[in-house]
């Protein structure tokens, strides 16, 4: 599968949609999700053209993956939830339900959030 130039995530990168933008540098670009899971809801993106959490961490080098991590952490911080809590999710792939093919992490927080048994843990009991 070969990167989709016209995703989503490439058009807010490029500047060609608007997003509602909480943080950028030359690397990493954040902004909240435009339908909120929680009450703080963020995208955080590595700007390279990384198709998901895989391809990210096979393909790119180990400056950009600490640089993208601890954005991710400063981020957290900057918000307010390093010491109530988060969660960050990435969705991978089909069976993930991944749905815009650009590499991105939720950051989702200022709540306590649900545990995960809502959508797949019942089938398993
Ligand atoms: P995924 O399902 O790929 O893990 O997450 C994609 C996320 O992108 C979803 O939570 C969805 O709400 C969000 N999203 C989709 N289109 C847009 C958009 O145009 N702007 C913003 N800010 N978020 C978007």
């Amino acid at each position: 599968m070969s990167y989709d130039h016209s995703n989503i995530f490439a058009q807010i990168i490029n500047g060609t949609l608007p997003c509602n933008k909480i943080y950028e540098d030359d690397q990493v670009i954040a902004f909240h999700d435009i339908k909120k899971a929680a009450n703080l809801h963020i995208l955080i993106l590595p700007k390279g053209e990384y198709i998901s959490f895989d391809d990210f961490c096979a393909n790119a080098d180990s400056a950009t993956i600490s640089h993208f991590f601890k954005t991710v952490r400063q981020i957290a911080k900057d918000h307010g939830i390093s010491d109530t809590g988060y969660r960050i999710v990435a969705n991978h792939g089909a069976d993930g339900m991944q749905t815009v093919p650009h590499f991105h992490l939720h950051l989702l927080g200022k709540e306590k959030l649900g545990g995960f048994g809502s959508a797949g843990s019942e089938s398993h009991k």
